[in-house]
């Protein structure tokens, strides 16, 4: 008998006859003696749906209050889950995240989890009930309602897995596992049996939104045993997240292509080229705290330079706003914003021992006429910031190119 955290995404949980389908799932997985905790998101669409209708009263909407209403879909869904349960007869009782006490630091739309109590759950499980829990929020020190961020269920899942040292966390979604990218965007991509845990952390950071990136870097740092699968198949393994990379197994150097749509470039043309200008530029946007990714400063010349960074999209108007104040400020000659950029990012630990990657990467790019306007790299990963229009083109060609299409035997 083991003790599983089972997660149900948007998609899964859509519309009553997929909620008593998940029913059913949880149903069996029950049959078999294990312990079931069970965490929900919202119907899909319906936070996209609170979101909008928050803005439609308050423009720039109040975090608190915004996590007042976009906490309300999950717990709609935990209700009506645990209706299908008793309907299959089974023992089921719902919470919402501050009803378990999932305490989370106040940083409204995007809170940490700091620390979950169990008590509740472990009486519930120890009785034979499942305990429905809802995703994406928790509470406050002061008891104010938070909510985790987009996606934020995976995490809910993963954080309970850990506190209750479950045997597995299975995270049950529209496809059926991880695969070598989208397989929206390339149809050709692969299902992968397990990645490691690095390559999931890079793939999750870097856009790929199967899996919240926090819920990854939980999974690592306490060593949960995480799981993607099909929530519409009945059959299959999914893709195991694992922590060491299997000697045994030939490696492919890529193991995916993640990407991301939602970036905005800016470019400040003709700063004094002197130290602590990346100071003055990026002090005032971390200030307003907005995430800065890419960087690139040009070797200076005649005394200035340009200093080149990406930001998400949906910050691009705010940081025009706090750009032409620290071009004044500086005299810099012109502040330059494009909100149209995608990256593009090829990942694998197997780059760690094989070369020439990178140039394979721009070779592909080239002969498709793409230019790259940004490159950074780490280890296991080289990104490259285009121009959004050629971001699925761009996609396909790398998943060819590094023969990500052919099945490794
Ligand atoms: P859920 O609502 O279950 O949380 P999400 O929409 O958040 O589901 O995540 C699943 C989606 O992630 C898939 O439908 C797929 O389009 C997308 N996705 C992006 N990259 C990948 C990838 N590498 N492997 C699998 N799915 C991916
Ligand atoms: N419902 C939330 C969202 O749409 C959380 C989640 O689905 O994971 O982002
Ligand atoms: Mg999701």
């Amino acid at each position: 008998m083991a003790l599983i955290v089972q997660k149900y995404g948007g998609t899964s949980v859509g519309n009553p006859e997929r909620i008593k389908n998940v029913a059913k799932r949880v149903a069996r997985a029950h049959a078999q003696g294990h312990k079931l905790v069970v965490v929900v998101s919202a119907m899909s669409g319906e936070t996209n749906r609170l979101v909008a209708l928050a803005k439609e009263v308050q423009a720039n909407p109040d975090p608190r209050e915004l996590d007042v209403v976009i906490s309300t879909g999950e717990q709609v869904t935990i209700g009506l889950l645990s209706m299908a349960l008793q309907a299959e007869g089974i023992k089921a009782r719902s919470y919402t995240g501050p009803q378990v006490r999932i305490l989370t630091d106040s940083s409204f739309t995007k809170a940490r989890i700091l620390k979950i109590d169990e008590d509740r759950m472990r009486r519930d499980l120890d009785e034979g009930c499942v305990v429905v829990v809802a995703g994406f929020q928790g509470v406050d020190d002061a008891g104010n309602i938070t909510t985790l961020g987009r996606g934020g269920s995976d995490t809910t899942g993963v954080a309970l897995a850990a506190a209750l040292h479950a045997d597995e966390c299975q995270i049950y979604t529209d496809v059926d596992g991880v695969y070598t990218t989208d397989p929206r965007i390339v149809p050709e991509a692969r299902k992968l049996d397990r990645i490691t845990f690095e390559e999931m952390l890079e793939m999750a950071s870097l856009g790929s939104k199967v899996l919240q990136t926090r819920s990854v870097e939980f999974a690592g740092k306490y060593k949960v045993r995480l799981r993607v699968l099909s929530s519409f198949q009945d059959e299959g393994e999914g893709t195991l997240i694992t922590f060491e990379e299997d000697i045994k197994m030939e490696q492919p150097i890529i193991s995916g292509i993640a990407f991301n749509r939602d970036e905005a470039k800016f470019t400040v043309l003709g700063v004094p080229d002197r130290p602590g200008i990346a100071y003055q530029i990026l002090g005032p946007v971390a200030e307003a705290n907005i995430d800065v990714d890419m960087i690139i400063q040009n070797v200076g010349q005649d005394g200035s330079t340009d200093f080149s960074f990406t930001v998400p999209r949906g910050e691009y108007e705010r940081a025009t706003a706090i750009l032409e104040g620290v071009k004044t400020h500086m005299g810099a000659r012109e502040v330059r914003g494009d909100r149209t950029m995608a990256k593009v990012s090829v990942v694998g630990v197997g780059m760690r021992s094989h070369v020439g990657i990178a140039s394979r990467m721009f070779r592909t790019l080239a002969e498709e006429g793409i230019n790259i306007q940004m490159i950074s790299t780490s280890e296991i990963k080289i990104s490259v910031v285009i121009d959004e229009k050629y971001l699925e083109l761009a996609v396909r060609v790398l998943h060819k190119a590094f023969e990500l299409d052919q099945v490794v035997s």
